[in-house]
């Protein structure tokens, strides 16, 4: 059985496998773990060990503008300083930058009228 099976099997039994360095712990609820299952995570132990650790690198992250927590996926970051933004502050900024943008132009408009 491959580590990803071993895992599946626990799974559906509500057994719950907790990593810490160097060793494997599991929740179960009463009754469920059996010799067999345990001889099961002891076979495989190194296996699950990276697979579990697989599983927990982070996909999510947090835009650096508002603090929201979003799927990694769904940030952008900034090409510039490395920021991430969520889409909405992505809208924000952008949205910001036209108006700024458009309140410049405004200004070269009345300069030039004035001369
Ligand atoms: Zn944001």
């Amino acid at each position: 059985m491959s580590a990803a099976q071993v895992l599946a099997e626990l799974r559906r039994r509500g057994i719950e496998l907790i990593v810490e360095p160097e060793r494997v712990r599991y929740r179960a609820p009463a009754g469920v773990m059996t010799p067999e299952l345990r001889a099961l995570i002891a076979d495989c132990r190194p296996a699950l060990l990276a697979l579990l650790a697989s599983e927990q690198r982070p996909r999510s992250a947090k835009c650096d503008s508002c603090g929201a927590q979003r799927l990694r996926a769904n940030l952008t970051e900034d090409e510039d300083d490395g920021r991430l933004w969520c889409p909405e502050c992505l809208y924000r900024r952008h949205e910001d930058e036209l108006n700024r943008r458009r309140v410049g132009r405004r200004k070269d408009a009345m300069g030039g009228a004035g001369a």
